[in-house]
């Protein structure tokens, strides 16, 4: 099977195929540095984060692109992010920018993010911008008024081909604005002029001023992964109008197709209401790794399909909290049995080693499957089934066994997915008294088997004054030591 991913170009799943062999250029609309993170963009880089780890699984080398937006963010209604946040802040813009720029790394090496091969910034290629808008006024498409360079929507009759929206409609929308000195509603700004009060401006053949937001992203696109890239990522929520206005304007001053696949994450709400900074219904990463581990968040954002609606509710993250303990206790108990196993030198069980073939080859049609991690995460846990029924049986694993089952967990549950941590608190082993736990809970095991539920329910009490608790789940039971 090989790699199939949803491109929204298209609307359909196609076989991924980059330009050249073995190679993959990325490109992802970064965040707007200008506040703290929040649980929306924890969804999106975590999505990226394992679409990046699994191309390099695959054997791909990624060159992975994401901007950071420290200038240009325009809104509709004509508020600069950034400034208005340095009013707020009553700090310098660039003051600002670099702050949360920061906060941002943090966060993402919080929630164990990679990060991109380069961050460029904004307003570190203003240059570039330049360079397009030149080329796209010297082809006709894009003109200029009093400073201000707008593109020229009726010169590309391919317009809203990636958003799907159509000029008509969009200009039957569009609101009457007093003194609009575009041609057409529809016009998109590439270069500002800057007021006096604009302080981040730069000189431009068209006088003082500052780019669009959209170019910026067309601009570091080119610079770094040249004219075609191969996946462009970013919010669905964004789709239009700024992946639509970089893209119209890369191709119309390229001449050339601007990404290939357009691969993009899905948006996450908050009691079912989207998550965002404007309706201040959100929560900022800082916040829910203080309360959550990474792992639960991560665990948290990859049962969903990336490209879903996720509901974040305090009882969906500690459900999912609680789900991911399963699967790491099963994990932790495989790794305290490893150096306890009997026959240290016989070979790994065949049969065994069969049934982690077959988990392995479920799991990675998964992540072909347009990077289904719901799926994937569902492999683990029936991989957690076996490998629990493994350590129970009368037939103890072999030292060897019971290492291929942790070398599968690590492949698949920490180096593509990172949900398993490199080491678990439950793996520190406890010393001589574990063989002993192990044999108390197979005997009460063998006392429930036997129907003695009088018996076996004793000998859990007691284990439990002990400080061990016992949990019986689906996947049999494990046990952890209370200190
Ligand atoms: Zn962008």
């Amino acid at each position: 099977m090989t790699l199939q991913v949803y491109n929204y170009l298209t609307r359909r799943k196609e076989e991924f195929v980059p330009q050249h062999p073995g190679l993959v250029s990325l490109y992802v609309c970064g965040p707007t540095v200008y506040d703290h993170a929040h649980l929306g963009h924890a969804l999106g880089y975590v999505s990226y984060d394992v679409i990046v780890r699994y191309l390099r699984y695959l054997g791909y080398r990624v060159m992975y692109v994401q901007n950071i937006t420290d200038v240009g963010h325009i809104l509709d209604s004509g508020e600069d992010r950034i400034l208005k946040g340095a009013q707020r802040e009553r700090v310098e813009p660039m003051e600002l920018v670099e702050t949360y720029t920061r906060s941002y790394f943090d966060d993402m090496d919080g929630l164990g993010v990679g990060r991109p091969s380069i961050s460029p910034r904004a307003s570190g290629h203003i240059p570039e911008q330049i360079e397009i808008v030149k080329a796209l006024l010297a082809q006709g498409h894009a003109y200029e008024v009093d400073g201000s360079v707008y593109f020229d929507v009726a010169s590309w009759p391919a317009y809203g081909e990636l958003s799907g929206r159509k000029v008509d409609d969009l200009l039957e929308g569009a609101r009457v604005q007093v003194r609009d000195e575009k041609r057409s509603p529809v016009d998109f700004a590439l270069w500002k002029r800057a007021e006096p009060e604009h302080i981040l401006r730069w000189p431009s053949p068209w006088g003082w001023g500052y780019p669009g937001w959209h170019v910026e992203c067309s601009a570091m696109a080119k610079r770094y992964l040249g004219e075609t890239i191969d996946i462009h990522g970013g919010g669905i929520e964004n789709i239009f109008p700024h992946n639509e206005d970089e893209k119209v304007q890369s191709e119309a001053a390229n001449g050339v197709p601007f990404a290939r696949y357009w691969i993009l994450w899905g948006t996450l709400n908050v009691e079912g209401v989207k998550m965002s900074k404007s309706l201040g219904n959100f929560v900022t990463i800082k916040d829910a790794l203080a309360r959550y581990r990474p792992e639960a968040l991560r665990f948290f954002i990859l049962t969903s399909h990336y490209r879903a609606t996720v509901n974040y509710t305090d009882d969906s993250l500690t459900a999912a909290d609680k789900g991911l303990q399963r699967l790491l206790d099963a994990v932790a108990a495989v790794r305290r049995a490893i150096p306890r196993a009997p026959d240290a030198d016989a070979p790994a069980d065949p049969a065994v080693l069969d049934s982690l073939a077959d988990y392995k080859a479920q799991f990675l049609a998964s992540m072909d499957n347009d990077f289904d991690t719901g799926g994937a995460i569902g492999v683990l846990f029936n991989m957690a089934r076996e490998s629990n029924t493994l350590l129970h049986g009368a037939d103890p694993a072999s030292r060897a066994t019971l290492e291929a089952v942790d070398a599968l967990y690590r492949e698949l549950g920490a180096d593509i997915l990172g949900i398993i941590p490199e080491t678990l608190d439950q793996e520190r082993s406890l010393g001589l008294e574990e063989p002993l736990i192990d044999l108390l809970v197979r005997t009460r095991q063998d006392l429930r088997a036997a129907k003695q539920w009088a018996l076996a329910d004793g000998l859990r009490d007691q284990l439990t004054e002990l400080g061990i608790t016992l949990r019986d789940g689906p996947d049999g039971t494990t046990w952890q030591a209370d200190r």
